[in-house]
């Protein structure tokens, strides 16, 4: 996919198909509380910009679920500066990149808050729980809980991508981007 090709209404699919789950989690959690905290916007904001959402369809995105519960003018005067400030619209213009999986990992969530790493910041026995309901199997459910357990983040996501795309290469992200790139690899040879 390329810059730009990424719309709103492919983010439903996409996130089902190729994102992390530091990333699928930000989604289903803005799609059904019509929010996020700052720290989930920006984690989530960047990493959408990351895989080709252009701006103006990001302020579509933001805006349209943030509506379903506030009123417009409102989300404009309180977001709209953020989104243009990610994609260099505003303040020192600069670039900002994406986060990688070491500074996901480092910022932890606090309450009510969505953002982090699953393999980082979410408690074993709730983690296998979510693997469970996946229907992946026992012994890669034990895996990537052990390695999550051991502070090996990205090596449990490692393991959770070979299982997503039935495959055993022993590939491990080191950003949510390349997880995805490396999906759509997989996805579309
Ligand atoms: Fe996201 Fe990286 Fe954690 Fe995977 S290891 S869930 S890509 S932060």
């Amino acid at each position: 996919i390329k810059d730009g090709e990424v719309t709103p209404e492919m983010l439903d699919q996409l996130s089902k198909e190729s994102f992390p789950p530091c990333m699928q989690q930000l989604h289903h959690n803005l799609k059904t509380n019509h929010h996020l905290k700052h720290n989930g916007r920006m984690q989530y904001g960047l990493f959408l910009k990351g895989i080709g959402l252009s701006m103006n369809d990001a302020i579509r995105f933001w805006k349209t679920e943030f509506c379903k519960q506030m009123d417009g003018d409102k989300w404009d005067k309180q977001y709209l500066y953020n989104i243009r400030h990610n994609y260099g619209h505003e303040g020192k213009r600069a670039n900002y990149t994406p986060y990688s999986c070491s500074k996901i990992c480092s910022m932890t969530p606090g309450p009510g808050e969505s953002n982090g790493c699953p393999f980082r910041h979410t408690d074993a026995s709730v983690l296998r729980q979510r693997l469970q309901g996946m229907s992946l199997n026992r012994e890669g459910i034990d895996t990537i809980v052990e390695f999550s357990k051991k502070g090996h983040p990205q090596l449990a996501c490692g393991k959770y991508f070979d299982m997503v795309h039935n495959q055993d290469i022993g590939f491990t992200p080191n950003h949510p981007n390349h997880y995805f790139d490396e999906s759509r690899n997989v996805l579309n040879p």
